[in-house]
């Protein structure tokens, strides 16, 4: 899962079918049939263009008329066994389902969103106050207190949005029961975002404690953890 702003950059163009992925991985045909992958719900699958393909796959979540539709959306890009293979695009379909099928989307991550909205709306307008009243001895010190609330905030949704992930990273190793393709793939992910690494590894830190995700090591670390 990604924030929504960045799920709507990657909203694509097209959206294929499940086709697609059946004919280029004939072997998976089986356990898109099977009892097992026909008893997890909300299994709405498509395939779309992606402009990030440092994505493999994302949920959405969206309100059309009056019914919130949910998906999976796989990449395009990456539906091709040269990049990735059947077990591994098994385990990412698991994971997203996870998602789709994760009460606590709803119930937290969604309202603290939203909270970070009404959050910067509320801190915006109280410090506009002081400059409309030329109270300009306060007006830093609101900017100073504005930024640490904001920055407390974040570090706690972004928290919870990695409590999702590990959620999802669980109800896929559930399903799939393979350990393997789970870090084989999520090893491939590292490798799509090593260039973006700051060189001061104390930046990458602070940068971990406010990602949506979990480093790929803690999220392979946990799995392993699983019985
Ligand atoms: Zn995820």
């Amino acid at each position: 899962m990604k924030n929504t702003l960045f799920i709507l950059l990657l909203l694509p163009f097209h959206v294929f079918g499940m086709d697609q992925v059946t004919k280029e991985y004939p072997e998976l045909t089986d356990f898109f049939e099977s009892s097992e992958f026909k008893r997890i719900p909300q299994r709405e699958i498509g395939i779309g263009d992606f402009y990030d393909n440092s994505v493999f796959a994302a949920t959405l979540f969206e309100i059309s008329n009056i019914a919130m539709t949910k998906r999976v959306l796989l990449n395009s890009h990456y539906i091709d066994r040269n990049l990735i293979t059947a077990e591994e695009l098994k385990y990412i379909i698991c994971h997203e389902l996870g998602h789709l099928n994760d009460k606590k989307i709803f119930s937290q991550l969604i309202p603290l969103s939203i909270g970070l909205g009404v959050l910067d709306i509320g801190l915006v307008l109280w410090t506009l106050n002081s400059v409309r009243k030329g109270e300009w001895n306060y007006l830093l010190k609101k900017i100073g207190i504005s930024s640490c609330l904001r920055i407390a905030y974040s570090f706690v949704l972004a928290k919870e949005a990695r409590n999702r992930e590990t959620f999802a990273d669980e109800y896929g190793i559930n399903i799939t029961k393979n350990k393997a393709a789970a870090f084989s793939i999520l090893t491939k992910r590292k490798q799509t975002h090593e260039n973006t690494k700051y060189r001061f590894n104390f930046l990458n830190k602070i940068k971990n404690l406010f990602a949506d995700h979990p480093t790929e090591d803690a999220r392979i670390a946990h799995i392993n953890s699983l019985s």
